[in-house]
C-alpha cells in the first residue's frame, strides 16, 4: 500500500513540530542580532544569528 504511506508521511509533515520550536525566533535579522548583543552584555555570552531553514525566522546559536 505505496499510497497509504505516502498519504502517512505528507499527514505528518503538516502535524509534525518542527525541530526548532524551542528555540527563540526573530523576524528579522535586526531583531536577532539586537538580542545577541544583549546577551552579549548581560552574560558575556556570544552569539551569531542564522536564518532557519526549517521556519525562515532568525534565530541565535553559540558561536563555537
Ligand atoms: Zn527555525
Amino acid at each position: 500500500m505505496l499510497i497509504v504511506s505516502v498519504m502517512m508521511s505528507l499527514m505528518y509533515e503538516e502535524i509534525a513540530p518542527l525541530p526548532c520550536v524551542d528555540k527563540l525566533a526573530f523576524d528579522t535579522q535586526k531583531q536577532a542580532e539586537a538580542a545577541a548583543l544583549t546577551a552579549d552584555y548581560q552574560r558575556g555570552i556570544t552569539l551569531k544569528t542564522y536564518q532557519c531553514r526549517h521556519c525562515g525566522l532568525w534565530h541565535l546559536s553559540s558561536a563555537s
